[in-house]
């Protein structure tokens, strides 16, 4: 029996299950390596601005503290549930173990529908969550950052609320701050910058140039948005497709991004923008494009879609975009580079790990230093991950995962049980 039930702990257990045999880990050792140190469950009570009093449920699980605290994002979305949470705090163990940050992997959220709330209903679930955390997180146990529904505005409420509990300013509590509060130049647009390099990357490996390449996106929040931008304004890549939970664009001659952009900034979502150029949301992962970004859900390519998929890279913004049975339809299919979550969407827990390292230092860097260092990690990784990839004849994904899931095998042998 276990708490960890429902279909994303499923595949991530799945996914797990698939490296572990790989690595011919003893059965024994397995389940250390897989289920979480420890996890939380805690009511959220809040009035709401009818009168009403909701109690939300919120979660924090923390995978493995052996190299050091726990770090993972924060998500507010109505389905959330616990199963979800430890899911995603399992993959950024082995996110954070790859970039070689010193961090074990976190999540957590609160089961709530954002745009339902008011901002003042927001705020009260965002601090009485935070106040609920206080007894397990610290800035040397678990720090938190945005993920799915939360922002700068949701993190500097969790740092003000630990910091009235502390008594003083403790900006290293949480990432992903305003840069007023000690957040980074650069983090806002962490992910979505990472996403869009290891394409960069990713095209001169196959032998693509990404001027007027195409790329659809499904997403268009802090990750979608960022990719689209940067892979049209930096790297001259068409945009053909977009989506976000509202509607789907799609137009082979590319989209108008600069018009669109004015658009999301004033109205939220995509919808409204135009009643042309709209195409059926899962259609749209299926037209011909060179790279194709899923960066919004779990489990959106699946073995159904997995065979008709048309594009050249598949880069996943999103963490689990990709089933497992997915993946043994591309890998089968061999004609499709893809950039595995845990390498792909790392942009973001790096330059978090570099927030957290300038606050406890007090010394802040600038936006360029904050972009170089990220980049030299992302090609650090980027290259193990080929690597090892080409001497083992495995998937980039099987690549990546075996290093994440060996190095944090090797750091809990050396220190034994506790961790
Ligand atoms: P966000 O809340 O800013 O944006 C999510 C986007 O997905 C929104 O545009 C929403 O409309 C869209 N969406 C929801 N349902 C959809 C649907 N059915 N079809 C198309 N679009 C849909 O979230 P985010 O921070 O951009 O995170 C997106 C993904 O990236 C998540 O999987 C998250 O875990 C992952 N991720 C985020 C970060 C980060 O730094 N924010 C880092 C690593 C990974």
């Amino acid at each position: 029996m276990t708490i960890y039930t429902g279909p994303v702990f499923e595949m991530a257990r799945t996914q797990f299950g698939l490296i572990a045999e790989h690595l011919e880990i003893p059965h024994d050792e397995r389940d250390r390596l897989l289920y979480p140190k420890r996890a939380v469950a805690v009511s959220v009570p809040v009035h709401m601005d009818d009168g009403r009093l909701v109690v939300f449920q919120g979660y924090r699980v923390q995978h493995h503290l052996t190299f050091g605290p726990t770090k993972g994002g924060t998500r507010f979305s109505s389905t959330l549930d616990i199963g979800e949470v430890a899911a995603l705090a399992v993959w950024m163990s082995w996110k954070c173990a790859l970039a070689g940050l010193p961090y074990g992997g976190a999540k957590g959220g609160v089961a709530c529908d954002p745009p339902a709330l008011s901002r003042r209903e927001l705020e009260a679930v965002s601090r009485r969550y935070m106040q609920e955390m206080i007894p397990f997180v610290s800035p040397q146990t678990d720090v938190m950052a945005p993920d799915m529904g939360t922002n700068e505005q949701v993190m500097a409420w969790f740092m003000d609320t630990y910091s009235v509990h502390e008594g003083h300013a403790v900006s290293e509590i949480v990432t992903g701050k305003p840069v007023s509060l000690g957040g980074t130049e650069g983090r806002r647009e962490a992910t979505g910058r990472g996403v869009a390099h290891l394409v960069r990357r990713a095209c001169d490996v196959i032998g693509v140039a990404p001027q007027g390449a195409t790329a659809i996106v499904q997403g268009f929040g802090n990750v979608g948005s960022v990719s689209a931008y940067t892979l049209a304004r930096r790297h001259g890549m068409r945009i053909t497709g977009l989506s976000d939970h509202t509607v789907a664009l799609f137009d082979p001659s590319g989209l108008p991004l600069d018009a669109i952009e004015r658009h999301v900034g004033k109205h939220g979502v995509l919808a409204g923008f135009t009643n042309q150029m709209t195409i059926d949301g899962p259609a749209l992962l299926e037209q011909p494009c060179d790279v194709l970004v899923p960066a919004a859900l779990e489990r959106v390519i699946t073995a159904a879609n997995a065979p008709r998929l048309r594009c050249r890279i598949l880069a996943e913004g999103a963490n689990g975009p990709t089933t497992p049975d997915a993946d043994a339809v591309l890998d089968e299919r061999g004609d499709v580079f893809v950039i595995p979550d845990i390498l792909c969407n790392s942009g973001g827990v790096i330059v978090s790990y570099f927030e957290w390292v300038q606050d406890l230092q007090r010394l802040f860097w600038t936006e360029a230093e904050v972009n170089n260092r990220l980049e030299h990690l992302l090609d650090g990784a980027f290259v193990e991950v080929r690597t090892r990839a080409l001497e083992r004849r495995t998937s980039n994904r099987t690549a990546a995962m075996a290093i994440g899931v060996e190095k944090v095998r090797a750091g809990k042998r050396l220190r034994g049980l506790f961790p």
